[in-house]
């Protein structure tokens, strides 16, 4: 509105000028602009006694954007694509770009539209934001992606023409899984005891290096990503004098805001450790708390004892939905399978397939609220002695998920 009121300031004070001669009144326009808003519109009002021309100019200062374009947009891809982004890894990426710009430019395009009656282009904002993705793109081996992008690039623009860049890139999850050739290696250290842990590290780096499995792969990870960010989702853990062999110990990993995307996913420290990571594509971050395991426990029938039958009876009532109480809230979750083998008349195994998170030793014995609960389906009071996570599955296209 400021610049219409202007307009009407200088047009109704020409009004009171008698002579009939037009007043001509010359707004500058830079070639962007000008390009947006002028290619298929008169370049030309007059209102009472005064014409308003659009000049398309290179020299002057632009009405509408203070010259945004001309001074910004060299400056912000030349400093995009020299970011440690694209300067260390030109791996292909995809890429947003957008920009916040002072609302002072909208509004004086907004003035000159309504004067001009010009509809059905595209703003400031548009147009300036398809520039900068053009022109980074032509520049990096990145395509654009709007929705799920591995690096979200925002633009902020002040009133004086500063800008600052910010990156945000997408989270790495993966899938890890770790075999153990080493009797002592302890898998973390319990949160309780971390005091220690920060005592070590403050005294003697060396001694506190690679001391846990944990330490092992977040100082890999963190190399190796760029991240200051990691998170660990445990999937149980072994006794540290036990070793793990065959497919391996899995766990999740989250890696937020990582440097770079491609890099090693192997680690072998001989007859110590070895890692292996999988990179899930997942357009869902959630998928770190939440996706399937395989666990295998060993049961034991308290003061009583069981046949084959009671248990081929029950076994498939376990399937579907479960539902306990977590934090006073009820949660439900799924089973997806379950299958056993007797071992003698009070012991066997049960392998199940089922949502992480679900708690296994409350399934079994039923101690608190869980529905379904082993102990009351067989109508025997049940316990589990042991359990421990086979497998971790993860599949994109589980529905619920
Ligand atoms: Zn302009």
């Amino acid at each position: 509105m400021v610049l219409v009121k202007i307009y009407e300031k200088k047009i109704s004070k020409y009004k009171k000028d008698t002579s009939l001669k037009l007043i001509q009144y010359n707004l500058f326009i830079c070639k962007y602009c000008f390009d947006r808003n002028f290619k298929n519109v008169k370049e030309k009002i007059i209102k009472y006694k005064t014409s308003v021309n659009i000049v398309r100019t290179e020299n002057k200062e632009c009405n509408i954007c203070k010259n945004l374009f001309q001074k910004t947009i060299l400056k912000i891809k030349t400093d995009i694509i020299n970011s440690f982004q694209f300067v260390n890894d030109n791996s292909n990426k995809s890429i947003e770009i957008g920009s916040s710009i002072p609302f002072q430019l909208f509004e004086k395009e907004d003035n000159l539209r309504s004067l001009f009656k010009i509809k059905g282009v595209p703003n400031i904002k548009t147009h300036y934001n398809a520039i900068i993705r053009n022109e980074v793109i032509k520049e990096t081996r990145s395509t654009l992606n709007h929705l799920n992008p591995d690096i979200r690039i925002e633009i902020s623009v002040d009133i004086k023409l500063n800008y600052e860049i910010k990156y945000k890139t997408k989270e790495i999850v993966l899938l890890g899984r770790y075999n153990k050739y080493q009797r002592g290696l302890i898998q973390r250290f319990k949160k309780n005891s971390m005091n220690n842990n920060e005592h070590i590290l403050n005294n003697n780096s060396d001694t506190y290096r690679n001391t846990t499995i944990e330490e092992i792969i977040l100082d890999f990870l963190y190399k190796q990503s760029g991240s200051k960010d990691i998170k660990i989702g445990w999937s149980g853990s072994e006794d540290k004098d036990s070793l793990v062999l065959g497919n391996g110990r899995p766990f999740i990993v989250k890696i937020n805001s990582p440097k770079y995307r491609n890099f090693q996913k192997m680690l072998n420290i001989k007859n110590k450790l070895s890692l292996n990571f999988l990179e899930i594509p997942t357009n869902d971050p959630r998928i770190y708390q939440k996706y399937k395991i395989q666990i295998k426990t060993l049961i034991k029938v308290i003061d009583d004892s069981l046949e084959k039958a009671d248990l081929e009876k029950i076994i498939c009532k376990l399937i579907g939905e479960i539902k306990y109480r977590f934090k006073n809230k009820i949660v439900k979750k799924k089973i997806y399978s379950s299958s056993y083998k007797m071992i003698d008349k009070k012991n066997f195994e049960m392998n199940l397939v089922l949502d992480s998170g679900i708690p296994i030793k409350q399934l079994i014995g039923g101690n608190e609220f869980i529905e379904p609960c082993l102990s009351n389906l067989l109508n025997k009071k049940c316990e589990c002695v042991f359990f421990d996570i086979d497998d971790i599955i993860i599949n994109n296209n589980l529905t619920g998920y």
